[in-house]
């Protein structure tokens, strides 16, 4: 017997091995090969006894699952997947995939299991979850929930994953990154109880392996779970739900580089399922698909049951000299908030990596004229556009008041964070970001304090914007509104808007009513205007016309190609052959493909790697798809890399 695998590397096709004499193995099975002299993991895709001519097959070294653990299904999605994103299909498997060998242990449930609580819809999900039901029986697969802040999504969408379970369905429910720890596991646990398995990165591949097995047997019928558990097989999905779907975490950063949710697309159309995309902040892509009618679009018109949306309040505040960060008004209502035992959540903006000049008089930022993002400030190089290359000179005045007060920001956020310690010593003060909720269990931690109100300020990066639900929180003070308003990225605006959106909406979850503190040193600018008015409409309004202006999506699809490695002459030499090479085949093809760069990517250097990249755009896909495989043999020499991101998210 033979068998074809894949193999998880950047190949074309399948690999024919020898089945060992005596050995059973079927399709779906995992197996330990010999592949260029290395011992690798592959996944058995057929079964056969035709022996290749042209070559002497080796023999698969060991067999792993007595029992597939994929199918067909997973096989034809795993080929699509690796089509669209240019990697393999081996690739996508082994993401999809646990790499435990051996299912074991349940993983035990973080969260004590409180009485069955019924769900009493109101009005409002009523009538979507109705609206839901009836055109999914008339055919419509494709929902986008858009409700805000508190409107309570999540309880349409247990009630759908119900209705749907109840008929015999799976349903995969994901969330990103960081609220898996939050309140809605144990919200999920207590109404499904044990059909409920959880699938993320924390637990152990064995752990994953064996919640993977019983959903695949259908023993559980519900999944909740980060980016990957998108791929979890079961034997009828019902809907893929996609919770907070702006986030960026539902994209992979390394190849192959899949979107959650667009490969819940795709399965929805092999295997019928329905997809609920919900937010507060629907990407500008997401509600743009649904005017257009991709998408069904259900509006959720206010909060669920008496709480109100905060008060936001735009504060014009200059640190000046970097002595001072907090405005008088935001220090009275923190202060005010915690004396009467309520609870404080600042947010601190800590991507702005690269400082940026802005007019301190009318915060005039420079933007590339071509592709109408900040200009990043490079010491004595002056001003450069990370997108198309283009240099300027640090301006004397600002170009647009002619004010001779022109400020560099984007630095020096440790000493905020002293600040805020040395000014309010007396608070229980609880800091949150990417390196203290690594450490186990810690942000199961930080819930049980907040709730148990142990804290008086929660002090944390975009993380303290996802999912939180705390009723006692009802102040929260952005600090530095500004960073993050002018990375160089297209949909800086939009990141902003729906970050200082959800970390408003933290506050005034409860009876309490929230007040949202917003300092910047532009109060004009017409996002934190949308944001003071709970405007989200205007906002893409604004947002898309400035987008088919330059050809940003939706109005067209973006590739990177950003080549890297340690010796940066090299790189650029590689990068400058690259387009040239790209140039000369839309040239000949006459494709409609638009194409910035190459420019030094705004994180030039990353592990001694020089970064350098070239932005593709075009409204067609299949171009762009075809561009690309043309001119992507051009690297590979040597130690230089080619990444090849097809609807990149981060172009940093
Ligand atoms: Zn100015
Ligand atoms: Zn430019």
């Amino acid at each position: 017997m033979f068998a074809d695998l894949y193999v998880p590397f950047p190949v074309n096709g399948s690999f024919t091995y020898g089945v060992p004499a005596g050995k059973e193995l079927l399709p779906g099975c995992r197996v330990v090969v010999d592949f260029s002299g290395r011992q690798t993991l592959a996944f058995t895709v057929n079964v056969h006894e035709s022996e290749p001519k042209e070559y002497k097959v080796k023999e698969i070294t060991s067999v792993i699952d007595d029992e597939p653990v994929f199918d067909r299904r997973l096989i034809k999605l795993s080929e699509e997947i690796a089509s669209y994103y240019f990697s393999s299909p081996g690739e996508v498997l082994s993401l999809a995939v646990p790499s435990g060998r051996k299912p074991s242990g349940r993983y035990r449930v973080p969260f004590e299991k409180s009485e069955k609580r019924n769900i009493n819809l109101d009005h409002d999900q009523a009538r979507i979850y109705e609206e839901i039901i009836d055109q999914y029986k008339a055919g419509s697969l494709h929902h986008l929930l858009f409700g805000v802040t508190g409107s309570g999504k999540t309880e349409v969408y247990i009630e759908l994953a119900r209705y749907l379970i109840e008929r015999g369905r799976s349903v995969i429910y994901l969330v990103p990154e960081i609220s898996i720890s939050s309140q809605i596991f144990s919200r999920l646990y207590n109404v499904f109880g044990d059909e409920l398995i959880i699938y993320h990165s924390s637990i152990t591949p064995n752990q994953r392996l064996h919640s993977w097995n019983k959903f695949l047997k259908g023993e559980a019928r519900i999944a909740v779970g980060t980016r990957s558990a998108v791929f979890l097989q079961c034997p009828d999905l019902g809907a893929i739900i996609v919770d907070e779907e702006h986030d960026g975490s539902y994209k992979e950063n390394s190849s192959p580089r899949y979107n959650a949710r667009r490969v819940a697309f795709y399965r929805s159309k092999n295997e019928k399922s329905l997809v609920v995309l919900g937010s507060a902040t629907p990407s500008v892509e997401s509600l743009y698909a649904a005017e257009s009618g991709a998408l069904k679009l259900h509006r959720f018109t206010k909060r669920f049951g008496s709480s109100k949306l905060p008060e936001v309040e735009v504060v014009e505040f200059n640190p000046g000299d970097g002595k001072d960060y907090l405005s008088s008004t935001l220090k009275l209502f923190t202060k005010r908030a915690v004396d009467e035992g309520n609870q404080v959540i600042y947010l601190l903006n800590r991507r702005g990596f690269s400082p940026f000049v802005l007019c301190n008089q009318c915060g005039h930022v420079v933007e590339c004229p071509h592709c109408s993002i900040s200009m990043n400030f490079h010491g004595s190089a002056g001003l450069l556009c990370h997108y198309c290359g283009m240099k300027k000179k640090l301006p004397e005045v600002c170009e647009k008041c002619g004010s001779d007060e022109i400020v560099k920001l984007g630095s020096g956020t440790q000493r905020v964070e002293d600040y805020i310690k040395n000014a309010y010593r007396d608070f229980r003060i609880f800091r949150l970001d990417r390196d203290s909720v690594k450490k186990k269990n810690s942000a199961g931690e930080l819930v049980e304090k907040m709730n148990r109100g142990e804290i008086d300020l929660l002090l944390g990066t975009q993380m303290v914007a996802k999912g939180f639900d705390f009723p006692n929180v009802t102040v929260v003070g952005i600090l530095m509104a500004d960073i993050g308003l002018h990375l160089p990225d297209f949909r800086a605006s939009e990141r902003i808007f729906s970050l200082l959106v959800q970390v408003a909406g933290r506050s005034g979850r409860g009876e309490k009513p929230g007040r949202v503190i917003l300092q910047t040193l532009n109060s004009e600018h017409p996002v934190f205007r949308y944001i003071r008015d709970h405007d989200y409409y205007s906002f893409y309004r604004a947002e898309l016309e400035e987008r088919k202006l330059l050809k940003y999506p939706p109005y067209s699809r973006l590739v990177r190609l950003l080549v890297r490695g340690h010796d940066e002459e090299r790189v650029i030499e590689t990068v400058n052959r690259l387009r040239s090479e790209i140039d000369s085949f839309v040239r000949t093809s006459k494709a409609d493909i638009t194409v910035l760069g190459p420019a030094s990517a705004p994180l030039s250097k990353i592990a001694k790697n020089y970064r350098h990249h070239i932005i593709l755009k075009s409204k067609n896909t299949e171009e762009l798809h075809r561009t690309v495989a043309e001119v992507r043999k051009i690297s590979g020499t040597g130690k230089i890399y080619l990444e090849i991101d097809m609807d990149p998210y981060d172009l940093l």
